[in-house]
């Protein structure tokens, strides 16, 4: 058995670090069980939310190359 699950990465609701989703859990809501993930930054941060309002990617980089290439006029 090695089969180890991949970590799901977010970026942290506080800090906007990446953050790693450690744990799932369906909590219950008033609406049926709502899955929730436990997250945990690299800073050391510890949240519990919705999976469906965690961010789709990690801190977002703006970083891309040829993207400055000609200025808008
Ligand atoms: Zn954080």
């Amino acid at each position: 058995m090695t089969e180890y699950p991949t970590p799901d990465l977010t970026g942290c609701p506080a800090c906007a670090a990446p953050a790693e989703v450690t744990e799932r859990v369906d909590l219950w809501s008033t609406d049926g069980p709502v899955e929730h993930a436990r997250v945990l930054c690299v800073n050391r941060h510890v949240f519990t939310m919705a999976t469906e309002r965690l961010p789709a990617h990690p801190a977002p980089v703006d970083d891309e190359p040829g993207r400055r290439t000609s200025p808008s006029t």
